[in-house]
């Protein structure tokens, strides 16, 4: 009785989510920080509002704010280039389905998110996956035209290695293909550069961001889409009709509003995050540059898969990731300088 695409696949494995509390959880990129405190205010108002009734279908109040927030980045934006998700996973399957059909192809760079895989699965479309170089640059080849390409993902910073490829390289990859690039920008806020200045040049380059990691909300689930205002009302057509629930809604906007809360924990984030490198590759880790709030560590003369299971026995979570092809690697989110030492006392 299922659809033969739906039989066929495995489905997507979202990391550990323990129910232990006093587990150090740096398995899921997570906000170190507890959000600003103006989030909990605004929930708490709206909660005490009109819960009875249906929220806002395109959550208009986080539009306006984000649009002023984002104008520096892309002075053409207005509410119209924003469309809003029940966290960006939401909007990536949104994309996914307005692009992609039965038959058709979707491209994604290797090792990346592997949730684009699952996404082209359930459409029982075929993937095409194009590996980064060992060094984390991007090819021409992932520009190439294939029969029935319809859309490319590439999550920049990229996830699991924090690189970053520029974003004069993404403008001349997507210029040279043949479908809509969307540029998943998860962790941007995280990194020195984002594309977020394409989308007025290239009507095919989309961005999406998310508040569960910058904005230190994943238990909210409130992601969002920037592109031309044309590419919007398509998307429009295919999200559910309230896909943001009206204390999302409350909840992002008061994030949003808040950026003296986000720089301030963007720059705790980097500080630890520049530490953490630095004590990992002394104690003989490879670790690469990372833009964004997890770490990347590879080492050949360590058994990464022991070392997994022996810090999660001791109550430590990261992440274990081998992508078959490339070293095996742990991923590491940047934790408090107290929950790092803890690891670091560890390793
Ligand atoms: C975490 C993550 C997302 C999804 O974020 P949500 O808004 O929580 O759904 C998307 N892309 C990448 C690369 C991520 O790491």
């Amino acid at each position: 009785m299922f659809r033969e695409a739906i039989q066929q696949m495995t489905g997507y494995t979202p990391g550990e989510q323990p129910r232990r509390e006093k587990v150090i959880k740096l398995n899921t990129n997570e906000n170190a920080y507890p959000p600003s405190p103006r989030v909990v205010a605004a929930i708490e108002q709206a909660a005490a509002g009109s819960l009875q009734k249906y929220p806002d279908p395109v959550a208009t109040a986080f539009r306006e704010r984000a649009a002023e927030v984002l104008r520096s980045d892309l002075p053409e934006i207005t509410p119209e280039w924003i469309l809003c998700g029940n966290g960006s996973d939401d909007i990536l399957t949104i994309l996914t389905r307005t692009f992609v059909g039965e038959g058709d192809v979707l491209r994604y760079p290797n090792p990346s998110y592997v949730l684009y895989k699952t996404l082209a699965e359930i459409q029982g479309a075929s993937v095409d996956v194009v590996d980064f170089a060992p060094d984390w640059t991007m090819g021409d080849e992932f520009a190439v035209p294939v029969d029935r390409l319809r859309l490319a993902y590439l999550a920049n910073p990229n996830s699991p290695s924090g690189t970053v490829v520029p974003a004069e390289r993404v403008a001349s990859l997507a210029a040279a293909m043949p479908c809509p690039l969307v540029v998943d920008e998860a962790y941007g806020d995280f990194a020195d550069t984002n594309c977020l200045g394409l989308v007025a040049e290239n009507e095919r380059v989309i961005v999406t961001r998310t508040l569960s990691k910058s904005y230190a909300l994943a238990g909210i689930r409130f992601g969002f889409a920037i592109a031309q205002p044309k590419v919007i009302e398509q998307l429009a057509k295919v999200k559910d009709s309230y896909n943001c629930d009206m204390l999302a809604i409350a909840a992002a906007t008061a994030a949003i509003d808040d950026q003296p809360w986000l720089a301030d924990n963007r720059a705790k984030v980097l500080a630890t995050r520049g530490r953490m490198i630095t004590e990992l590759r002394a104690k003989g880790f490879t670790v690469t540059d990372s833009q964004a709030n997890f770490v990347w560590c590879t080492d050949s003369n360590r058994n990464l898969k022991e070392l997994y299971e022996s810090l999660k026995q001791m109550g430590v979570l990261v992440r274990y990731m081998p992508y078959p092809g490339w070293p095996e690697g742990i991923r590491v989110t940047v934790g408090t300088d107290e929950q790092v030492d803890a690891l670091l006392a560890l390793v």
